[in-house]
């Protein structure tokens, strides 16, 4: 969300509910915000408006479309499990079929009739006098100056969403061309270029395989080696896809076993000494891939397993032994007109600059313009770092649910399974929202405070912490703001049924003349 304030002279959207206000606001149509759409719907509420900045639905898979994009959990599991599907192409599915998935879904559930397509959030303020979030937008879709009213406000924005592009010295001077993995330059013919490739996390391993193929040359600047374990990509055969069909239970058993598989790696992150097995699994993939010794010491991390997303593959090893690929480690001193120089000296003449740099995560909010009630900034409730109640719920900021909020990420399961716990305990706060005919739910402050101590307490010790790296899951003090810290079963069983004396409840459902301007903030 951008930093436009609401002007009074706003124009608002004729709201599609009783009251002048939608019931729901949902931001995004990735799986977090359809997964919201769907829930909403089974609850019999129909009284909701998605808005989508794009001109598509799909979230993280329509916005990453690089070469080799694909997901590194595997099929039968990355799937909502109201809709599981049978016959995925792949054990581990690729960004084309995760968007056909979805936009299946779309169309199943009818959902593009509440989709405002070209229509960005560029703010969101809650008006105390009306109990709504009045959401400035803009776009194509929208109306200069537009206002969306809602009663509940869901932010299915994504944590990986604004991509994060190094502030290198000399980086403005360079004339070639660069992009970010997130915003793949399909125009631009990688074949026979020089290519500079930054970063070396999810992302870059996917697409370098890929790119390393057609380019002339590639160097890799690599800061950190992550650990990767063997991707069992194939196939899944005829005979799978029919014993998926037909036979009941077998999809249902092979989707637990994953889910069970992946989980049991959650009890490596308090106690990194379970995790040797899967290291030396790891160590002994980079020995039979990389014969060369110099290569492999550069590859080979110097942390604890688990501290960074440990990731999956097998073409990326065999892609850095490759001729044309150079991997240096030395650091960018800077970058010129036509090259990028290395902290050793080395300069490396290039075409292109590829950044696969990851997002801003932790300081994504910096300069999101979210006012709660009494006029609350989202920045200064979050002086002291990012932090939700279940990574859903913020004090200060009614009827405000994030999806996918902080410390609500996993480094070792599906987001999926996150997000629809998430959906259910929404659902629940807005079912108490109408039993008690109240206008407004905020988590308490206290609650907050309290599931937070319980967050950093876990996270002391565990291996994001204590593993001997950074990534995104810290914030610039090194506190864990991203990670769930225990398995997806605690999450699953806190957020299953919802406390109702963790949140203070009141006010009235607003009765606004629909098409009204209203001037937000005004307070009490
Ligand atoms: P990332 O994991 O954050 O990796 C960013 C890379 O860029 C790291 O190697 C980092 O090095 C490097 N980097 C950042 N700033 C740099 C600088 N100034 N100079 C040199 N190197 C720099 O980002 P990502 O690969 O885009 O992945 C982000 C997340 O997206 C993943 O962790 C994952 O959750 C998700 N993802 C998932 C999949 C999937 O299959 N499910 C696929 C892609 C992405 P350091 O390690 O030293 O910081």
């Amino acid at each position: 969300m951008g930093g436009r304030t609401l002007e009074r002279s706003a124009v608002v959207t004729p709201a599609a509910g009783p009251g002048g206000a939608y019931k729901a606001v949902i931001v995004g149509t990735g799986f977090s915000g359809l997964g919201m759409a769907i829930g909403l719907k089974k609850a019999g509420v129909h009284d909701f408006v998605i808005l989508e900045k794009a001109g598509e639905v799909g979230g993280t898979w329509r916005e990453n479309t690089y070469p080799g994009c694909a997901c590194d959990i595997m099929s039968l599991l990355y799937s909502f499990s109201f809709e599981p599907k049978s016959d995925w192409s792949r054990m581990f599915p690729r960004q084309r079929e995760l968007l056909a998935y979805i936009k299946g879904i779309v169309d199943k559930y009818d959902l593009a009739q509440h989709i405002r397509f070209e229509t960005e959030v560029t703010g969101a303020e809650y008006d105390d006098a009306t109990d709504t979030w009045q959401v400035t937008v803009a776009g194509a879709g929208a109306a200069p100056g537009e206002v969306v009213r809602g009663r509940a406000l869901a932010a299915g924005m994504g944590p990986l969403h604004q991509p994060s592009i190094p502030d290198l010295p000399g980086l403005a001077s360079f004339q070639g061309t660069t992009f970010h993995s997130a915003e793949w330059n399909h125009d631009y013919d990688l074949a026979g270029k020089r290519v500079a490739v930054i970063g070396t996390g999810a992302s870059a391993i996917q697409f370098v395989p890929q790119i390393a193929k057609r380019v002339g040359s590639l160097t890799l600047f690599q800061r950190t080696p992550p650990w990767i374990m063997p991707k069992p990509d194939r196939r899944v055969t005829g005979v799978e896809k029919a014993l998926f069909r037909r036979v009941p239970g077998v999809q249902r058993g092979y989707r637990n076993a994953i889910y069970l598989l992946q989980e049991s790696f959650v009890l490596g992150f308090k106690n990194p000494r379970l995790l040797k097995a899967a290291s030396g699994i790891a160590q002994a993939h980079l020995k039979r891939q990389v014969p060369d010794p110099e290569l492999r010491a550069k590859l080979t991390p110097d942390y604890t397993m688990g501290c960074k997303r440990t990731l999956v593959s097998s073409d990326y090893y065999p892609a850095l032994t490759r001729d044309n690929v150079e991997l240096t480690t030395a650091g960018i001193a800077e970058v010129r007109e036509h090259s990028i120089v290395a902290r050793d000296g080395t300069e490396y003449p290039v075409d292109a600059i590829i950044f696969g740099t990851g997002f801003h995560v932790t300081d994504a909010f910096e300069h999101a313009h979210i006012v709660g009630r009494h006029g609350l900034r989202i920045q200064d409730a979050w002086k002291d770092g990012i932090q939700a109640h279940l990574g859903v719920t913020v004090a200060g900021f009614p009827n405000l649910f994030l999806l996918l909020g902080p410390n609500s990420g996993l480094g070792h399961n599906s987001m999926i399974f996150i997000i629809e716990a998430q959906v259910r305990y929404v659902l629940q706060c807005l079912r108490m929202l109408d039993e008690r005919g109240a206008g407004r739910i905020a988590v308490r402050e206290s609650v907050q405070d309290r599931f937070n101590r319980w967050v950093q307490d876990r996270s002391a010790g565990a291996v994001w912490v204590a593993g001997g790296c950074t990534s995104w899951y810290l914030d610039e003090n090194g506190v864990n703001r991203a990670a769930w810290p225990a398995s997806t079963v605690n999450y699953w069983l806190r957020t299953r049924r919802l406390d109702p004396a963790d949140f203070q409840v009141g006010g009235a459902p607003a009765v606004i003349p629909a098409g009204t301007a209203a001037a937000a903030g005004t307070g009490e």
